[in-house]
């Protein structure tokens, strides 16, 4: 017999050998039937794994967010073996769950898959799902595990590179059989609510000198509901496409001339202007100092950099008489040289130097998509200088700011810390310890929590890295703050302490937006265009009823708005009011005021938020102070 203890810290004894399925199926039947994998001691397992000594048990129902990977994944491996039954030519790679779903990346061959292949695929996978096939683990050595995947490139590979006489397992469903470590729904009838999404080329193990093989994106959920409006938001996401907005709402345009070098339209500029005054009017009362860099400089500058060694197939160059120069794809080492020109004290840090640097990086043109993927943008950077003790106090303050600014755009985020990669990395690793350290006490003291990606440092120093989610559920990485042990040194970068001594500074890069570009990309889709007043390229468009009659009342108002700094047109066309009502809706902007013969002759506006049915009326004075209060406070 053995023990096992429970979640709520009861404990029952059990025949040694004993499944979770089991237990659960002694506790209730219900419970079983929603049971669909085991943590034991720590470690997920299968259900039907035999438990073989006294152990913690936790049961994974499928109310458990971990249940919905486990689905996912195995939903991955259900989509190989349909496409294995399709396409027996298939060669298989990796098939993760990830946040939304899971995907495999697979080679085809000489086949060509496209979208519309995918519904025969999902076909075939609702077929095998309704056999109910139990998924069937075994353990087998490395020379099993190849014999077994002889006819498979990806997965030999994958095996070769296991350490002698690691347990290898592989999982059978049906005459489909996986090399993974588990663990999977008991069978396959769970996976009941399932959509094939998307294709994208993906190189073996993300290398580019690799073959690129397809990968399949699909998502699996529990419930049918559940599924149905997951593939709602991905229509929704659709509609959002920033790529679309931006032409329909003449923010933007791309032209061939320039790829992934966007221009920027009137209304657009507006917005940026606005974005980039805020970010301004932020950073200057929050002690930061702000310059300009150039946007070229001489070759010798990126080899003390270390850009010219590590970074040359990203930059663009040029030749000024008879020199070399690089185009920045950074804007630290033009920070370094304006650092230099004076002797600084310890006196003066932090010393915190903001700049909006425009960097071009080179991109390839398959890679580029709208603003999310350019060749040019204007990154938000700071660097800031300070002595080690400063450190925990200074990121504590970056965090802080962060918080504030990315809730004015009801943007929510999580933090992760990335630690000292294993073999690339310089400096001593008790420095590094030391850095990390006050990374995480930082957070720590603000009760921030953080996940710890360990070993995805730059070899430079740790990073915090900034993942914001937007309306439509997405991640997207945009602020970082990094440690740099390695520029001071290059640069030889110095500070006079309190002995008159010499030091190394500590210096700390760090960007909020990321980039202004693809942060007002991912703007555009959070707020599907609808901006919030205060960012808005039009705030307020005035319709008289009659152009005719009402102009010239319009003409008033729309000069008592402009002279409060309001952006404000008036649609004086000879249209229907109702035509040029759903012009301005189309248009998104935030107020529309329609004025009449009452509105004339009282001094008032009609006037009705965008998205909102109800028109109110109310005096010229107050609408003004009422929107002149919601742009004040964001
Ligand atoms: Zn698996
Ligand atoms: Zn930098």
């Amino acid at each position: 017999m053995i023990n096992i203890k429970f979640a709520d810290g009861s404990v029952k004894s059990f025949e040694n050998g004993i499944s979770a399925d089991a237990v659960a199926a002694s506790i209730s039947p219900s419970l079983k039937k929603k049971c669909i994998a085991a943590k034991v001691n720590g470690a997920l397992v299968d259900l039907n794994r035999p438990i073989g000594a006294d152990a913690e048990l936790i049961l994974i129902t499928d109310e458990d967010p971990i249940a919905l990977d486990i689905l996912r994944h195995s939903s991955a491996h259900l989509m190989a073996q349909a496409v294995k039954a399709v396409y027996p030519q298939a060669q298989f790679g990796v098939g993760p769950s990830i946040e939304e779903g899971f995907y495999y990346d697979i080679d085809f061959g000489e086949k060509v898959l496209t979208e519309q292949d995918l519904p025969e695929i999902e076909k075939v996978m609702a077929k095998l799902a309704a056999q109910n096939q139990v998924l069937v683990r075994k353990e087998v050595s490395k020379k099993d595990a190849l014999a077994m995947f002889s006819n498979d490139i990806y997965k030999s590979e994958l095996i070769r590179d296991l350490p002698e006489g690691e347990i290898i397992t592989t999982y059978t469903q049906g005459d489909f059989s996986d090399l993974c470590r588990g663990p999977h729904v008991p069978s396959t009838k769970w996976i009941k609510n399932f959509k094939l999404l998307s294709l994208a080329g993906a190189y073996w193990r993300g290398d580019s000198k690799n073959k690129q093989l397809t990968r399949i994106y699909g998502t699996s959920f529990f419930g049918a509901e559940q599924l149905q409006s997951y593939l709602d938001m991905v229509e929704e996401r659709k509609k959002r496409d920033h790529r679309k907005l931006g032409k329909e709402l003449d923010l933007f345009m791309l032209s061939e001339y320039g790829p992934g070098f966007p221009f920027w339209l009137p209304k657009g500029m507006i917005l940026r202007r606005e974005l980039e005054a805020f970010w301004y009017k932020v950073h200057l009362k929050e002690g930061y100092q702000l310059i300009q860099t150039p946007i070229m400089l001489n070759k010798e500058l990126w080899v003390i950099s270390g850009h010219w060694m590590n970074y040359r197939e990203n930059m663009y160059t040029s030749t000024i008489d008879d020199q070399e120069f690089a185009i920045k794809p950074m804007n630290c080492p033009g920070g370094m040289l304006v650092y230099k020109r004076d002797i600084h004290s310890y006196k003066d840090f932090p010393l915190k130097v903001g700049e909006l640097g425009l960097v071009h990086r080179h991109e390839a043109s398959g890679a580029l998509n709208g603003l999310f993927r350019v060749r040019n943008f204007t990154q938000d950077d700071a660097h800031i200088f300070m002595t080690e003790d400063m450190i925990v106090h200074e990121i504590a303050e970056l965090v802080r700011l962060y918080d504030y600014m990315y809730s004015v755009f009801g943007l929510s985020y999580h933090i992760e810390l990335s630690t000292r990669p294993l073999e690339k990395f310089i400096g001593k690793i008790e420095t590094w310890d030391r850095a990390e350290k006050a990374l995480a006490d930082a957070l720590n003291s603000m009760g921030k929590a953080f996940k710890v990606n360990p070993g995805d440092g730059a070899f430079y120093g740790p990073k915090l890295d900034f993942k914001l989610r937007d309306s439509m559920n997405r991640i997207w990485q945009c602020g970082t703050i990094q440690l740099d042990m390695n520029l001071p040194e290059r640069f030889d970068l110095t500070y006079i302490d309190q002995n008159g001594e010499k030091q190394r500074p500590v210096m700390l890069h760090r960007a909020l937006f990321g980039s202004i570009e693809r942060f007002i990309g991912i703007l555009i889709e959070h707020y599907a265009g609808a901006f919030p007043t205060w960012l808005s390229p039009v705030q307020v468009k005035v319709i008289p009823v009659n152009p005719e009659i009402h102009k010239e009342y319009a003409a008033k108002v729309l000069g008592a708005l402009l002279d409060k700094d309001l952006r404000a047109e008036a649609d004086n066309r000879d249209e229907k009011l109702g035509y040029r009502i759903r012009e301005a809706q189309t248009k998104k902007i935030p107020y529309q005021l329609v004025l009449g013969d009452k509105e004339a002759s009282e001094g008032l506006v009609t006037f009705r938020r965008y998205g909102k049915e109800e028109s109110r009326t109310v005096s010229l004075d107050d609408f003004i102070q009422m929107i002149q209060k919601e742009i004040a406070s964001k």
